[in-house]
């Protein structure tokens, strides 16, 4: 594991020619962009080679950051990504370093994978199915922009947004609209790392159509944060069937899904894509 680590760095420091050299950040309240991307562009690199050792690194980045000091605070707790390097301090010596790589980078993350469910989710099966579709398209296609657009610029964390909410597929719309304001206010400037829980589960046949509802719970968290929930059943063959994304909006969030027929259990984020404390 250590190896895998020390192997990124030089592909993360190859990464900084983009993400930080040629794309700049506006204040020490945008540097985490360019850690954080600069670190998950070389985590994409291990991803292709070996999406084992991708997934065990942004294990372990959770791992850390759900550890606690001497003292017994969580790191969690030091503040978040926007701080910078504010967030140095007695109680957190590292804290810089673990809040904006490991942060940073699942937020990126966070961003790819709720960008990749929801265009699944929008696409009509036969569309799905189209050679060379990529799901992955829209996450891509702005870093894109944002490297045409800010090189030689520097770039804020709205700003950042701003171009990840150009073409924001539907079922990530906020208030009916493409908006990214609740990723900002409650994961990039919050802290909450949430357990999810679904209670009061119901899996339902009529007229020859299956649905599941239910509620997502979010714990250890501010009233207002929102989540974006991938939600999935699993079959009678045991294969997990993905249903849609659900935004989990503070403690409770009730939500109806179309499952195929014979859906059994309710699974929240099987493919652990969003920082969440694990159970
Ligand atoms: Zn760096």
């Amino acid at each position: 594991m250590a190896r895998v680590i020390d192997s990124q760095v030089l592909v993360h420091e190859t990464a900084h020619q983009w993400w930080g050299d040629l794309v700049l950040w506006k204040s020490y309240r945008d540097q985490w962009i360019s850690e954080g991307l600069a670190n998950y562009a070389s985590l994409l690199m291990l991803e292709q080679q070996s999406p084992a050792q991708f997934r065990q690194v942004l294990e372990k980045y959770r791992r850390d950051l759900l550890s606690k000091n001497k003292d017994g605070e969580w790191l969690r707790d030091a503040g978040p990504v926007t701080l910078g390097q504010r967030l140095e301090s007695s109680h957190f010596p590292g804290g810089y370093t673990s809040i904006s790589y490991e942060r940073g980078t699942w937020l990126f993350h966070m961003l790819r994978s709720m960008l990749r469910d929801a265009t699944l989710r929008e696409s009509a099966p036969a569309t799905r199915s189209r050679k060379g579709s990529n799901p992955d398209e829209p996450f891509f296609r702005a870093l894109r922009k944002i490297r045409e657009r800010y090189a030689g610029k520097s770039i804020s964390t709205q700003e950042l947004l701003q171009v990840f909410q150009e073409d924001l597929p539907r079922p990530l719309w906020y208030e009916k609209r493409p908006n990214l304001d609740w990723f900002l206010d409650g994961w990039i400037e919050g802290t909450a790392i949430p357990e999810l829980e679904a209670r009061d589960i119901r899996i339902s046949e009529k007229a020859g159509v299956t649905t599941v509802s239910g509620v997502i719970v979010q714990k250890n968290v501010p009233d207002d944060l929102v989540t974006a929930v991938p939600v999935y059943a699993t079959t009678a063959s045991s294969a997990q069937v993905f249903l849609g994304e659900v935004l989990a909006d503070g403690r409770e969030t009730a939500f109806r899904l179309v499952a195929p027929s014979g859906a059994r259990k309710v699974l929240l984020d099987p493919k652990l894509t969003i920082l969440t404390t694990l159970k």
